[in-house]
């Protein structure tokens, strides 16, 4: 059994909060330019270099990319053959963010209940998922959550006899109601299959992959691309501006689910789109 330390876990989430902040990553910072190219509206066009230029000022002075830093969420591989010593996985993780966004001077978003709304002053606790997997490392994937973007998101029980066309009229139906209020351009995360609270995780897990990197299934990455392509026409555009960049791209995850069942959900992202990785 591999031991891992609960510091160096402290360590390492203080680390990617600052860095999520300041730095965009480069799949999200890519694509922002790759769109600049191909963005047919003017404004549109000045919205992304004023996107690319916010990403740029943020990097150099060590500055957050945008005041809300967000809810962080982590995606935590756990591998069965080790051990954290000194301390719960859980508790190090909250360490580690209230390290972070206090050294990384980051805004504290989180209140300690929805009734009588005080904030927590540490930014925590974050959202923790966690799956047991094969081996003996700990994978943390961490996201800094925007609220805009979250509060704009959906989850449906659709019907099967919905069908494909019934998934594509939902999800089109959620990005057209979020306009411009989920900061866009957008990253799409879709869950489809699994139950009411699986799909909800289904569609915040498919936004931790790459922006620009297809689903493995061809069926699934078709979906995507067709869904991408509907999406940026609906004119919405960079901040709402109007524009054919509504999305930088849609991610879909799929899961089993009951034959009577058909969930769907829809976790929009905002161009402050922040995720990091580590393996300890
Ligand atoms: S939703 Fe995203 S871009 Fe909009 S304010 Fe929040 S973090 Fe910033």
């Amino acid at each position: 059994m591999r031991e891992i330390h609960y510091d160096d876990i402290v360590q390492k989430v203080a680390d990617m909060c600052i860095e999520a902040n300041y730095d965009l990553g480069e799949d999200v910072y890519n694509a922002f330019k790759a769109a600049l190219k191909t963005e047919k509206s003017e404004t549109g066009k000045e919205v992304l270099a004023q996107l690319i230029e916010n990403a740029d000022i943020a990097t150099e002075l060590r500055v957050p990319m945008c005041q809300d830093t967000g809810t962080v969420v982590c995606i935590v591989e756990l591998g069965q053959e080790c051990q954290i010593v000194g301390g719960s996985l859980y508790d190090a993780i909250n360490d580690g963010i209230r390290k972070g966004y206090g050294k990384g001077y980051l805004r504290n978003s989180i209140i300690r209940n929805p009734i009588d709304r005080k904030n927590t002053n540490d930014n925590t606790p974050g959202i923790v998922h966690i799956e047991l997997v094969e081996g003996n490392q700990v994978k943390i994937k961490m996201t800094a959550k925007g609220g805009g973007a979250e509060n704009m998101s959906d989850l449906k029980m659709l019907k099967p006899s919905d069908g494909l066309e019934g998934i594509k009229k939902y999800i089109l139906d959620v990005v057209r109601v979020a306009g411009p209020n989920a900061c866009p351009p957008l990253i799409v995360g879709i869950g489809i299959g699994g139950n009411f609270e699986r799909c909800a995780y289904l569609a915040k897990k498919s936004l931790f992959r790459h922006v620009g990197k297809r689903h493995p299934d061809p069926a699934v990455a078709k979906l995507e691309t067709e869904l991408m392509d509907d999406i940026n026409r609906l004119g919405i555009g960079p901040q709402g501006m109007g524009g054919t960049t509504t999305a930088l791209d849609i991610k879909i995850e799929v899961e089993a689910c009951h034959i009577a069942a058909l969930p769907v959900a829809v976790n929009l992202n905002c161009h402050a789109s922040r995720h990091k990785e580590a393996i300890l």
